[in-house]
């Protein structure tokens, strides 16, 4: 990787990730809403809004922690009504994901978000799941949804929309396989949501939940042992304990760890001192992903260069963040052999920017 990347060398890293097989990961549906979709969907659905332009709705964007754009994300979504609104959000984010070489994402959404606003359960999961079933038939782009609780709502309310949403299981069995925890962090311990985590587990979804973006490292130990998650979405904070990072090593338990979104929300102040190598080198299954990347100024394809030029990462090392993407997904055995056979090949006829 040269020191000073000239626009051909640049050319030259995007084109070897765009080629790399990968999943993502963590990606919230709802946070893929472009400013361009959102005025779309306004007009369509006759909603006010409180900005008059395309450019100063993108200018809002300049948030200064997790609450500040929580606020802004919950507004956003409010254009999002009927079925086909869901359906075009989804469908224009697979569009993105497919262009930066992702072949499968396993996709968050909050219900919560929508029935709240009087949008029925039925319609999110309609719209959602006809767009990425689309994608599947058509261009072979596999995903899975993984349907999350706001953290700052009650447990309660967490086990309402369980209840709400287990009619549907059958229907979308093909896709709806997990269940997340998301929204803000702190105050929102782990332990909140023990008792709906352990009635999900009962009922046999996989569990992943956000842990470390701006809470302690406590509460990824606290995910792993009280909601007894997979995965850990972020988990950045994880470096804090020496004990913790040795077990997240030896067990390979995955972190989503998303860059870009880090850098916006100033969980770090510059990316050059983003600690995803760090952790990558110590062991850490360690996977790149875009979080919310409307709001956060880069998909998938964005976050890995970003991350390659500010930490120096070796085409080896990128090879390997796409490697563990695969790994770390929910995809049966065979599929994931398939897709590292594929990244090997890719690897080995692939020119290293
Ligand atoms: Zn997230």
């Amino acid at each position: 990787m040269p020191a000073s990347p000239s626009a051909a060398s640049a050319d030259a890293l995007a084109e070897f990730v765009r080629r790399l097989p990968k999943a993502e990961l963590h990606l919230h549906i709802e946070g893929t809403l472009e400013p361009e979709l959102i005025f779309r969907l306004a007009r369509r659905n006759h909603v006010a809004l409180p900005y008059d332009s395309v450019e100063s709705l993108r200018a809002a964007y300049a948030f200064t922690n997790l609450q500040s754009f929580l606020d802004l994300y919950y507004a956003g979504a409010g254009v999002l009504l009927t079925e086909q609104d869901f359906h075009d959000l989804t469908a224009a984010y697979v569009q993105r994901a497919r262009a930066d070489g992702v072949v499968h994402a396993e996709i968050m959404f909050d219900p919560q978000t929508h029935t709240a606003r009087g949008v029925a359960i039925e319609t999110v999961f309609a719209g959602i799941a006809g767009a990425l079933r689309e994608a599947r038939d058509r261009h072979g782009f596999t995903s899975c949804l993984l349907m999350s609780f706001l953290r700052h709502l009650s447990e309660q309310d967490a086990f309402e929309t369980l209840e709400a949403a287990l009619p549907l299981r059958k229907q979308y069995a093909d896709l709806w396989i997990g269940i997340g925890l998301d929204s803000a962090e702190r105050g929102n311990p782990p332990e909140k949501f023990a008792r709906v985590f352990a009635r999900c587990r009962e009922l046999g979804f996989r569990l992943v939940a956000h842990a470390g973006e701006e809470g302690p490292a406590a509460y990824v130990g606290d995910a792993l042992d009280l909601l007894h998650v997979e995965r850990i979405d972020h988990g950045v904070h994880s470096e804090e304990d020496p004990a913790l990072m040795r077990r997240l090593a030896s067990q390979r338990i995955p972190l989503t760890v998303c860059p870009l979104s880090n850098l916006k929300l100033r969980v770090v102040d510059d990316l050059s001192r983003h600690n995803l190598a760090r952790m990558l080198r110590a062991g850490v299954n360690v996977t790149l992903n875009s979080d919310d990347p409307a709001y956060f100024g880069g998909y998938v394809l964005d976050n890995y260069v970003a991350s390659a030029r500010a930490l120096s990462l070796s085409p080896v090392e990128i090879g390997q963040l796409a490697a563990n993407s695969l790994a770390a997904s929910f995809l049966p055995d065979a599929d994931k052999a398939r897709l590292a056979r594929d990244l090997a090949s890719v690897l080995a006829q692939c020119p290293a920017p």
